[in-house]
């Protein structure tokens, strides 16, 4: 039984995790991590990176064909899985743990369970009896433990895959039945379309229902076309694992419908994981997301020496503002130790997320959509424009197929929210995310000229559009 005391105590070594401690030390702060399976964390060993693997490829070949007198780009599935295997490093996280010890961040692997205020025990699962560690906090302690997938009732017994399978599967099945029209659902099918699986998607409502209703059509479209059997409006009502005869999966659908596959993978949505975490201790509920307010404390714990960040405060579950929130998080605990109060911050999580959606065509947002912005009470003006109209985009592809959307506050003439669709669009949100944040008025972004002929064009027609 050890006992160890530090500035800082981190719950969970993922991108965000990683992030606070580093903060907190740079900020002159001891810090230690505690992990229960790979430092890095969902994002680098069963989500982005395997993900963006998988789908890279998928990308590459649907634009070489989408270009007259370009032939022969083919996908080589065992070599696109290889390749993946590089960038999750065969699932082991040496590197990481190296990144820490550069850092000056400790490491205490097994799990970590709150154990009352500014204490937290760790236990560690090894040969004979577990071995338990009591760690002390004398400033704070930041819960980064991230999410798990959902996986609902229906399919619960049937072995389905997570993005935990989705993402580091060795081969691509032959027939893959997807339940969830969101992100993973998404990206996942237009990656094993690609890789050869005939895929099924089945989603309650459209695709992709929180962004604006073109961007789900045009990626319905773009899954269609790649041979993608996309049944909207729909939900499973039944589901079976044969017990006899060839292992298969059949899902009976509220539309009368069946699927049969040999693989269904569960795509519904994520919860935080906190169910086993000790919230009690401290007078919260396990299980529950944790809500913050701006410097990333959790509202409901008092004294204010519990942070959240990154997926489990719910706030925004992408690794790029988990990131953020840990740099906001690492910096508020290190300026209370030394007796300063954190600088008040507008939290970019609130309402200023760029997002990208890696599927064929490309998805990128930042900001609010026409009904968020409505929502928060801003006066509104929407303007569109077809992007494949840029002479950029149609040199980039024949027949480019994406629309634009602007959200203009029209009291302030600032921009309030940018969705783009169509191929390539997600390397050009971040020019979106500099306007949005910066608030820079309409008349002055008018003197920032694309250059020609690339598809920020589009930027010129839609200020055009606007009336500039
Ligand atoms: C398939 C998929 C693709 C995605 N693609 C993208 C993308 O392209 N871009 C993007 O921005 N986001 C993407 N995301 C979201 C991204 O993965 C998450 O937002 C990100 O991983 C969150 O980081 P985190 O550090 O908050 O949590 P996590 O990465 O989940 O890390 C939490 C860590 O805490 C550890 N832990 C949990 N409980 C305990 C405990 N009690 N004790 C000790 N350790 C514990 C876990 O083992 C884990 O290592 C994707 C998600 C999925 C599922």
């Amino acid at each position: 039984m050890a006992d160890d005391t530090y500035d800082v105590i981190v719950i969970g070594a993922g991108p965000t995790g990683e992030n606070v401690a580093d903060r907190a030390v740079r900020g002159g702060l001891t810090a230690v991590i505690v992990e229960s399976e790979l430092v890095g964390g969902e994002c680098s060993y069963w989500a982005c990176m395997p993900s963006k693997a998988l789908l890279r490829p998928a990308s590459v070949v649907a634009e070489a064909a989408a270009l007259r007198g370009v032939t022969g780009a083919r996908l080589e599935p065992a070599e696109v899985f290889k390749r993946r295997d590089s960038f999750t490093h065969d699932w082991q996280d040496d590197g990481q743990v190296q990144w820490l010890d550069g850092a000056k961040i400790s490491l205490v692997r097994g799990h970590g369970r709150l154990a009352g205020p500014r204490t937290v025990t760790v236990e560690r699962a090894g040969q004979g009896a577990p071995e338990r560690v009591t760690l002390n906090a004398r400033q704070a302690v930041a819960v980064a433990t991230g999410t798990s997938a959902v996986v609902p009732p229906v399919l619960a017994g049937l072995r389905p895959w997570t993005s935990r399978e989705a993402t580091s599967a060795a081969a691509a099945p032959g027939r893959l039945a997807i339940v969830g029209g969101g992100v993973v659902g998404c990206e996942m099918a237009a990656a094993y379309a690609a890789l050869g699986s005939q895929v099924t998607l089945v989603a309650r409502g459209g695709l992709l229902d929180r962004l604006p209703p073109f961007a789900g059509e045009l990626v319905a479209a773009g899954l269609r076309d790649a041979g993608v059997d996309v049944r909207l409006g729909t939900d499973v009502k039944r589901a079976a694992r044969a017990s006899a005869g060839p292992d298969r999966v059949t899902l009976e659908l509220s539309d009368g419908s069946s699927v049969e596959a040999d693989e269904v993978l569960s795509a519904v949505g994520r919860a935080p994981r906190t169910a086993d975490l000790g919230l009690d201790t401290v007078g919260l509920t396990n299980g529950s997301w944790l809500e913050v307010d701006d410097t990333l404390r959790v509202t409901a714990a008092d004294d204010g020496w519990l942070y959240a960040a990154g997926d489990v405060n719910h706030l925004a579950l992408l690794t790029h503002m988990g990131k953020y929130q840990a740099r906001v998080c690492g910096d508020a605990i290190a300026a209370r130790a030394g007796g300063r109060e954190p600088a008040v911050r507008d939290l970019a999580s609130r309402s200023w997320v760029p997002q990208v959606v890696f599927t064929v065509p490309e998805v990128a947002a930042v900001g609010r959509t026409p009904q968020q912005a409505a929502a928060a009470g801003i006066r509104t003006r929407v303007v569109e424009y077809e992007i494949g109209n840029v002479a950029g985009a149609s040199l980039y592809a024949d027949g480019y197929a994406g629309r634009a959307q602007l959200v203009v506050d029209e009291d302030r003439e600032v921009i309030v929210g940018l969705t783009l669709v169509g191929p390539g669009v997600g390397e050009m949100i971040h020019a979106g995310t500099i306007a949005v944040v910066g608030e820079v008025p309409l008349r002055r972004l008018w003197h920032a000229v694309p250059s020609y002929p690339t598809i920020s064009e589009v930027w010129l027609r839609l200020l055009e559009t606007y009336g500039l």
